[in-house]
């Protein structure tokens, strides 16, 4: 038996009714490390030795009658999340040999549930990019077809799941960085609520947007790593009260899709797959209608202002002297600058160049006053359209995987995130669910649906999605 192939939830009965031990469990996904990671680059960092460890303190918990939901379960995390003691890079050279001060609160969640931290996944620099080739440390492949790209930038993460070198992964999701990796590589990516989960011990990328979620291979798996790490934190100021009434996600049936919208650049065959999952939900009982949210064509325009102008405040502190990488030099500002520009990458400089010019007097009216006014109108498109229906659908990307280094031109890039930038703008919560697959140069390659709900309506996300793994 293969133990590298199972869900959480088929790995929870089996730990529990003392089948194989996690200590077995573990060693299953370090040995699918061992053999498939050269080519994939999913990892980092692989942490056997603690490991094991920890596998063997879930051992004890579950001989004790102790065991929660994630005891012995062997978990991946992007390298954007402190754990005490490790480094965490956010795949930057400026923090090559950053060790984290302290647990974030995922990370102290996850601990307290007796999860087994296998390792730190490849991610785009700083969580800036849709592909993990923004990674100074080398980009990560497709399971599915090593000449391409795993989607970003929790790429890492979700290549680890879908290859069976993690149980499952957390990842962060700014514009789409969970839900497109997850459909590129054939697994379930979901973006909870803005607040949901605290973002205490994230290496910030833009503030506003940046929200921790979770990998799974199926939609159970990912909800099941959602209720260990969610709750109200005191320490994020913007961390929601605790949720107190439950939903009732059966009765909610009716699903809109914004056609007008879709029309932008989505490529045919992936086109017709999306059209086909909706010809599944009305045919397991679901009302299918159109929406229209018309500030929606701004999305794109609006994410790339704003991102990047919370990117410069944020990596201000990165000065050379404060953290991380240090260039010597006579001056204080030529150490800054020695120090930035041996220190971020050439798509991290560019957010920054762009972010501190649209906050710059003179244009911040123009560009960051407009964005965030038009950034309302996308939020007050969604409140509405929500009024009729009870989730939105979309792909969760025009296009299937592309091969590395084709996308070279960074709008190009840009125009790809077209389907999942509102959503964070709206801090609304989003899974990408597979359904489908396209061929590209004879490969079978994964498709990933999206379904959009209401703030707080994380159980209409997954009810959805359950049935179309069913369907
Ligand atoms: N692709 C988007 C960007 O480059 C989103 C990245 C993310 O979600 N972290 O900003």
């Amino acid at each position: 038996m293969d133990l590298s192939k199972l869900t959480i939830a088929e790995a929870r009965r089996a730990l529990d009714a003392k089948e194989y031990s996690a200590l077995d469990l573990t060693n299953a996904h370090l040995d699918a490390i061992r053999e498939k990671d050269a080519d994939i680059h999913a990892y980092l960092e692989v942490w056997e030795e603690s490991a094991r460890a920890e596998a063997v303190a879930a051992d004890a918990m579950i001989a004790r009658g102790e065991a929660k939901a994630l005891t012995g379960i062997p978990l991946a995390i992007k390298d954007n999340m402190l754990i005490h003691g490790r480094k965490a890079t956010a795949a930057s050279k400026i923090l090559e040999k950053y060790v984290a001060s302290y647990d974030a609160t995922v990370i102290t969640k996850l601990k307290e549930q007796g999860a087994v931290f296998l390792g730190r996944t490849n991610m785009d620099e700083f969580a800036l990019g849709s592909s993990t080739e923004n990674s100074a440390y080398g980009p990560t492949k497709n399971p599915h077809d090593t000449s391409r790209v795993p989607g970003g930038t929790s790429g890492g993460s979700t290549a680890a799941v879908a290859a069976g070198m993690a149980l499952g992964a957390l990842g962060s999701d700014t514009g789409g960085s969970l839900r497109q990796p997850a459909a590129f590589c054939g697994v379930v990516g979901f973006k909870p609520t803005y607040g949901e989960v605290s973002r205490f011990g994230l290496i910030a990328a833009a503030s506003s947007l940046d929200q921790i979620g979770t990998v799974g291979k199926t939609v159970e798996d990912a909800h099941t790593l959602f209720d260990a790490i969610r709750g109200h934190d005191t320490k994020d100021s913007t961390s929601l009260p605790n949720a107190s009434t439950p939903l009732e996600a059966e009765t909610r049936r009716r699903i809109g899709i914004p056609r007008q919208f879709l029309k932008e650049g989505m490529e045919p065959d992936m086109l017709a797959a999306f059209e086909s999952t909706v010809a599944s939900l009305e045919k397991a009982g679901y009302t299918i209608v159109d929406v229209e949210l018309p500030a929606l064509e701004y999305s794109l325009a609006v994410y790339y202002i704003i991102n990047p102008a919370e990117v410069s405040t944020n990596l201000a502190r990165f000065d050379g002297i404060r953290y991380g990488l240090s260039v010597p030099a006579d001056t204080i500002g030529d150490t800054y600058s020695k120090s930035r520009a041996a220190g971020f990458g050439p798509e991290t400089r560019r957010r920054i160049l762009v972010g501190t010019f649209v906050l710059s007097s003179g244009y911040a009216d123009a560009y960051y006053r407009k964005a965030k006014a038009v950034r309302e109108l996308i939020r007050n498109d969604f409140a509405k359209a929500f009024e009729s229906v009870d989730a939105i659908v979309m792909p969760a990307s025009p296009t299937a995987p592309w091969k590395i280094g084709e996308k070279a031109d960074p709008v190009s890039l840009y125009a790809a995130d077209i389907f999942t930038v509102p959503v964070n703008l709206a801090g609304v919560p989003a899974i990408s669910v597979p359904s489908g697959t396209v061929i590209r140069d004879g490969k079978e390659l994964p498709v990933g649906f999206q379904i959009i709900a209401p703030h707080r309506a994380e159980d209409t996300l997954f009810k959805i999605g359950s049935d179309i793994e069913r369907a």
